[in-house]
C-alpha cells in the first residue's frame, strides 16, 4: 500500500499558507478570522480563507474553499487539512461539521486534521477520530 507521509517541512509550510489565508479573511461580521490549508498527495498546498456575506448564510468557511479549491485545481487527493483561528471557549477550534463532512468525501476517513490557534498551539488527528461516524462514500477498491 502506498502510504502518503506528510514531513515536517510540508507540514510547516502548510501551517504557514494557512496562517497567510487567515490574514486574507474576510470577516467584518464576527471578526473571527480563518485560515486554511489542504496538502494532498501530489504535494501541493491548497489556501483557503474565511468568506462572509451580509446575508449572514452565505459565509464560507477556509476549509471548505481549500477543500473545493483541490478540485478545481486537480490538485490530488487531501491528505492533511489545517485550520488555524482563534480559539472557540478556550478550545482550539477545529473544523465544523459540514466542513468534515467535505473533508471526508474528498479526503476520505485517513485525512489528517490539524488545528491551531493563532499562538501556535496545535493538535491534531484523524478525521476518522472526530466523526467516526459521519457518512462516507464506498471506497472503489473494496
Ligand atoms: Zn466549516
Amino acid at each position: 500500500m502506498n502510504k502518503f507521509q506528510i514531513n515536517d517541512v510540508l507540514l510547516e509550510e502548510a501551517i504557514s499558507v494557512a496562517k497567510q489565508a487567515m490574514s486574507h479573511s474576510y470577516a467584518p461580521y464576527s471578526n473571527f478570522s480563518m485560515g486554511a490549508a489542504v496538502v494532498t498527495d501530489k504535494k501541493l498546498i491548497i489556501p483557503g480563507s474565511l468568506v462572509e456575506n451580509v446575508s449572514l448564510g452565505l459565509a464560507m468557511c477556509a476549509e471548505r474553499i481549500a477543500l473545493f479549491s483541490t478540485v478545481s485545481q486537480h490538485a490530488g487527493t487531501p491528505k492533511l487539512l489545517v485550520l488555524i483561528s482563534k480559539r472557540t471557549n478556550g478550545n482550539i477550534t477545529f473544523p465544523c461539521g459540514a466542513c468534515l463532512q467535505v473533508a471526508m468525501e474528498l479526503g476520505g476517513p485517513e485525512l489528517e486534521v490539524l488545528a491551531s490557534d493563532t499562538k501556535g498551539n496545535r493538535d491534531i488527528e484523524l478525521l476518522s477520530k472526530l466523526c467516526s461516524r459521519l457518512p462516507h462514500k464506498v471506497s472503489q477498491n473494496g
